[in-house]
């Protein structure tokens, strides 16, 4: 499974701003046409070539490469110049504020939701003063108009918050269904493979963890699979709390991979003596039956030029021997 189809939001995004370069630029050009001969607003025609070619540019290279946050930052803000401009330089009979509507959407779609509640109100407060300064013209002279503008462009902010809220919100939770294991809520092995292969970009001095809880069947035979299910629960939990930096996911039905980096090899193995010594005395309490476990670990530290696999495959040579040697042991 590719993971980047999990990424929705720069998906998006990404979408969003080159159509957006397409359309806003060739409506720029014609603007900068129609305000350089008929209207001889010749700054806000020559903006509005600027920002035509701008608009070019980002959507050839959006063709060819992943979207950068600084694209739709710098889109934002080149459209919210040349609105407020034209504003400011025409009358409002010319209609240019109306474009103002448009913003808010454009900030809460290329710039998320805290963005997007700063943008459109800044944007709001500084239409209102420019608008306000011309209200001697015609048609703000009406309280009626005015408030029906605020109260349009306020919907609009209302509507685009609710829609980026829920979207970002649906899109978290796909991830999450994804990528993490559902009994246990630690990683699995799609989010194991995304977080070495694309999160992780420094390497060096990574270790790899390999767990298996030692004779967990038995735990089965005799409390049942419920309890050895809330059994797998705690044992994550104490994981990911004894494991002060790193990872831990799920990739096995009770094994667990944890991925941390470390000084030397010696701190390794010590924080996974560490692990292995606080399963042994924990006292794991599942509706008043008291449970004591052990795990076995392998430990290998990571080659540059491994793969996933090949680093997986190692651990588990080690554990094996922890295994064999006894179980309740750290290996590497
Ligand atoms: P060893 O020390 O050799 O690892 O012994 P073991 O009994 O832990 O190992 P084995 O591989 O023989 O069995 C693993 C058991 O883990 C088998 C299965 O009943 C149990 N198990 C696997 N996944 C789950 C799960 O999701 N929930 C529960 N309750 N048990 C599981
Ligand atoms: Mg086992
Ligand atoms: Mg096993």
């Amino acid at each position: 499974m590719d993971i980047a189809a999990l990424n929705s939001t720069k998906v998006l995004r990404w979408n969003v701003l080159r159509w957006m370069c397409f359309c806003f630029g060739s409506l720029s050009a014609i603007f900068s046409a129609f305000n350089l001969t008929v209207n001889n607003f010749y700054t806000l025609g020559y903006l509005e070539i600027c920002f035509s070619l701008y608009c070019l540019y980002t959507f050839i290279r959006l063709g060819k490469q992943a979207l950068q946050v600084w694209q739709s930052i710098v889109m934002c803000a080149l459209i919210t110049l040349i609105v407020v401009f034209g504003t400011y330089i025409a009358t409002p009979k010319n209609g240019v504020f109306i474009w103002s509507f448009a913003l808010p959407i454009l900030y809460y779609l290329l710039l998320g939701k805290y963005p997007g509640v700063i943008l459109s109100a800044s944007l709001l407060s500084l239409q209102s003063i420019i608008l306000f300064e011309k209200s001697p013209l015609l048609p703000f002279t009406t309280f009626n108009l005015s408030l029906n503008l605020s109260l349009t462009y306020i919907s609009i902010w209302a509507v685009s918050h609710i829609f980026e809220v829920s979207r970002a919100h649906s899109s978290k939770r796909l991830k999450n269904l994804a990528l993490l294991d559902p009994l246990t809520g630690a990683g699995n092995r799609l989010s194991m493979s995304h977080y070495f292969e694309v999160e992780l970009q420094d390497k060096s001095q990574l270790f790899l963890f390999l767990l298996d809880l030692d004779f967990f069947k038995q735990v089965n035979d005799k409390y049942g699979h419920d309890v050895g299910d809330k059994v797998l629960v705690e044992i994550a939990a104490l994981l990911r709390v004894t494991l002060a930096k790193g990872y831990v996911f799920r990739v096995g039905g009770e094994e667990f991979a944890l991925l941390s980096s470390f000084k030397n090899a010696d701190d390794a193995f010590a924080a996974a003596e560490k692990l292995r010594s606080i399963v042994e005395t924990t006292n794991i309490d599942i509706d008043g039956k008291v449970i004591n476990l052990t795990i076995s670990i392998g430990v290998t530290e990571y080659k540059n030029g491994q793969t996933l696999l090949e680093f997986v495959n190692l651990a588990d040579k080690e554990l094996y021997k922890a295994k064999r040697l006894g179980r309740n042991k750290v290996y590497g």
